[in-house]
């Protein structure tokens, strides 16, 4: 249950009364409680309070298995080992992404849901396997973000391991926001870490890298999309790069091409 509420006197009935009703399972109100009741708070302290007393409801932990996926699900696994953690298997990942989960979640004993486009979606909009190289936001649409929003259905809150230092778009990020519209919550418990944090943290658990991090990908994704990044650069630029583009959407809405046919590409 998505109650946040502390007392009984501060409204908990009303929430009660909300889910009830089916009104949204957090709400803006929620988010502004939450953020400063835990402010000043570690990670580690924060994710045993909120996830140690169900706080958010039912949730899931969202793992892309990039770069420093490893330090978001070592921490939650200390609380909750058996939490659902959803990978979208989206069909373009680079094998070393795939090996590597597959190693952590033997590791870490992870309970993981791998998450797979719909096969009538493929065939009808992206049948050549190629619509990440002219319409990324549709092929992302297809491959994370309509899987995602269908297996969160079933939940109240996600788990994101998105830091503020990433990008110049995530600077800022708060700990925990709304979903969207969907009433959901997202937890980022390593919104304000910074890189020697990940650093530390990956060396006091003996956490394994992602084989591809010491290649010279910060960040990695899908194998279409990702690229090297230079010295300097912001870690996500390698993402989609030559693209106005900077999140998949599972994040940020984002806008694919229309469904006409006469928008595809001749090849
Ligand atoms: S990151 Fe690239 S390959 Fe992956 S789903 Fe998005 S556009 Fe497609």
């Amino acid at each position: 249950m998505a109650d946040v509420k502390t007392s009984p006197s501060d409204g908990r009935q009303d929430r009660i009364r909300d889910r009830i009703d089916v009104a949204p399972r957090f709400t803006d109100a929620d988010v502004i409680r939450l953020n400063n009741l835990f402010r000043g708070q570690d990670a580690a302290e924060v994710v045993a309070s909120v996830i140690g007393a169900g706080l958010l409801g039912d949730t899931a932990i969202v793992s892309s298995f990039g770069a420093e996926s490893a330090v978001l699900l070592h921490l939650v696994v200390q609380v909750a080992p058996d939490m659902p953690v959803l990978f979208l298997d989206t069909g373009k990942h680079f094998p070393e992404t795939l090996a590597y989960r597959d190693a952590l979640a033997a590791q870490l004993g992870l309970n993981i849901v791998n998450l797979t486009p719909d096969a009538e979606d493929l065939a009808a909009k992206d049948s050549t396997e190629l619509r990440w190289s002219y319409d990324p936001d549709g092929c992302c649409e297809i491959r994370k973000v309509k899987p995602l929003e269908k297996a969160m259905a079933g939940f109240d809150a996600s788990l994101t391991g998105r830091k503020g230092f990433q990008s110049s778009t995530r600077q800022g990020l708060p700990r925990f926001e709304l979903d969207g519209s969907s009433g959901r919550l997202k937890f980022n418990p390593l919104a304000n870490w910074t890189r020697a944090d990940l650093d530390a943290y990956f060396t006091a658990h003996d956490l394994p890298r992602h084989p591809l991090e010491s290649q010279g990908y910060p960040s990695i994704g899908c194998s279409p999309c990702t690229s090297k990044v230079l010295p300097g650069e912001d870690p996500r630029s390698g993402r989609w790069r030559g693209w106005d583009k900077t999140e998949c959407g599972i994040h940020e809405a984002v806008s694919p091409i229309g469904d006409d046919p006469a928008n595809d590409p001749a090849f």
